[in-house]
């Protein structure tokens, strides 16, 4: 059975980066019948924030992404929060410990840094914690053994690192990227275990995937520089043969491509980078700060779901809007890119304009009756003329909030007219044709779009003129602006009636 999870830390709102893999991971899950696990990694105390949590589950809800186990539903293997799990975890670093593979290190905040000192001094490219300068450091491969007894018994403060050997190669099969060799020189020994006992992402990681059960890891590119380690670590512990798949997903870039998107990005680009609005706090000054939100900037889950499936996989086809079914369907692995995918808000636009004009005018209706409320607009007419309306205005529309936009003129007369249009086209014989017009249109007897269409054309034509001349005029004499929805429909909305008095009123 194919069992995937998406890991977070709670340490902040959800960035798009994050809801896309876990995204990727539910589309798996649910293409191959797998089960979808929520797993809140909150081993590191200190970057906890309030509210996190919450958020993570508030903003998967909305997206559709369903959970199958998690710190909400539960499941077999029950908790799904590592904070609830600290006591699990020691055995196997224990075990490391035991079989020579990890270590105890006694060394104080102030000889790390003066190691790492030492080696920026020499010029060391990245320094590390590594065979090489473990050999000069307090720790129990360098100390007696007796020594290493005593201050454990004294209570010494210690941690416990992974003992990454000193050449070797090591190897894995990224589903996205292929094969990956590192060299272990490259490769931190790294802290599994804190000196408050709390083990740290990379132990607690590996135990809980095992444990869990986890088929396939997939996860952002960030990851990426942990796999080796990682692999060392379901080596050492005796279960290679089932470790995880992993496929790690391409970095998002800013709009135009000159670096990773980030959390901050959002706000100054103009554009939300989270799923929902997020109410925190400034990290330096502690003032609550808002960041916006797809949601509450008018964005349709489905159309978001739909962008970012596509930020970093395609279908291989010309296809391009898909449901989440539809998405459940199409998508592999096979086919997520390994090149980093670019961030384009004129994208998400669109698929927000296609999704809210595919809506039923119904629906549609709802949305603009929701907006106008808002906007203290009252709205007495029947649900009818309202979907009407809704299905009319919905082309000029990518957000529900420009449906009310563009919906204004039915709720009000116009105040003013367009100036540039009063000057260049308004003439004596085009107001005469106005006023012939709302002469007669009280008396029409076919109100639908067509039948105000043939009895304007009527009316224009026996003033000897065209249609063309007095379109735009007309327009702006019924809205009081140029450009707009279909006319002949916004008059056989409007009705006869109100049409007239609205011509009368700019011929006035
Ligand atoms: N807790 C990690 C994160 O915040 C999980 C990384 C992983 O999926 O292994 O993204």
């Amino acid at each position: 059975e194919v069992r995937v999870r998406f890991a977070p830390s709670p340490t902040g709102p959800l960035h798009i980066g994050g809801v896309r893999t876990a995204l990727y991971n539910y589309l798996l899950a649910r293409k191959l019948g797998g089960k979808m696990l929520l797993r809140i990694e909150d081993t590191d105390q200190n970057r906890f924030v309030p509210g996190a949590e919450q958020y993570i589950m508030d903003s998967l809800r909305w997206c559709g992404i369903e959970i199958d186990e998690g710190i909400e539903q539960g499941g077999p293997h029950a908790p799904y929060r590592q904070s609830e799990r600290k006591p699990m975890y020691r055995q196997y670093a224990d075990q490391l410990i035991r079989d020579g593979y990890a270590y105890y290190a006694f060394d104080t905040p102030e000889e790390l840094d003066a190691m790492r000192a030492r080696l920026t001094a020499a010029k060391v490219p990245n320094p590390q914690y590594n065979s090489i300068t473990r050999a000069q450091m307090r720790n129990s491969l360098t100390l007696p053994e007796e020594e290493v007894k005593q201050l454990l018994d004294a209570g010494a403060p210690y941690v416990i690192r992974l003992k990454v050997p000193r050449k070797e190669e090591v190897r894995f099969n990224d589903l996205i990227r292929g094969w990956v060799v590192v060299h272990s020189s490259s490769i931190d020994d790294k802290v599994l275990m804190k000196s408050d006992g709390m083990p740290t992402y990379h132990l607690a990681n590996i135990v809980d995937d095992h444990l869990m059960e986890i088929t396939h890891v997939i996860r952002g590119e960030e990851w990426l520089p942990s796999a080796p380690l990682h692999v060392l670590l379901y080596r050492y512990l005796g279960w290679e043969d089932t470790m995880p798949q992993f496929a790690h997903l391409p970095l998002l870039l800013k709009p135009d491509g000159t670096g990773k998107l980030s959390k901050r990005d959002g706000d100054k680009l103009g554009f939300p980078v989270f799923p929902l609005e997020f109410h925190g706090k400034d990290a330096e000054t502690g003032e609550p700060t808002v960041s916006s939100g797809y949601r509450e900037s008018g964005y349709l889950p489905e159309a978001f779901i739909n962008f970012l499936a596509f930020l970093g996989w395609n279908p291989g086809t010309t296809q391009e809007i898909f449901s989440m079914p539809e998405l459940i369907e199409a998508f592999s692995i096979e086919r997520v890119s390994k090149s980093p995918a670019r961030f384009d808000q004129n994208k998400v636009r669109w698929y927000n304009e296609q999704y809210l004009r595919a809506k039923p005018d119904a629906e549609l209706a709802q949305y603009l009756l929701t907006e106008l409320n808002e906007q203290g607009i009252g709205v007495d007419m029947p649900t009818e003329r309202l979907e009407q309306i809704a299905g009319l205005v919905k082309e000029r529309a990518t957000f529900p909030a420009d449906l009310a936009r563009e919906a204004r003129l039915f709720f009000h007369r116009p105040i003013s007219y367009d100036e540039q249009i009063v000057s260049k086209k308004w003439n004596a014989q085009v107001a005469a044709a106005l006023t012939a017009f709302a002469a007669v249109l009280p008396t029409a007897t076919d109100a639908t779009p067509d039948g105000i269409k043939a009895l304007l054309t009527q009316v224009v034509e026996g003033q000897g003129m065209k249609l063309g001349q007095v379109l735009q005029v007309l327009r702006m004499a019924v809205t009081g602006s140029g450009a707009g929805p279909d006319l002949m429909h916004i008059m056989s909305i409007l009705g006869p009636q109100e049409t007239a008095e609205r011509l009368q009123a700019a011929v006035a």
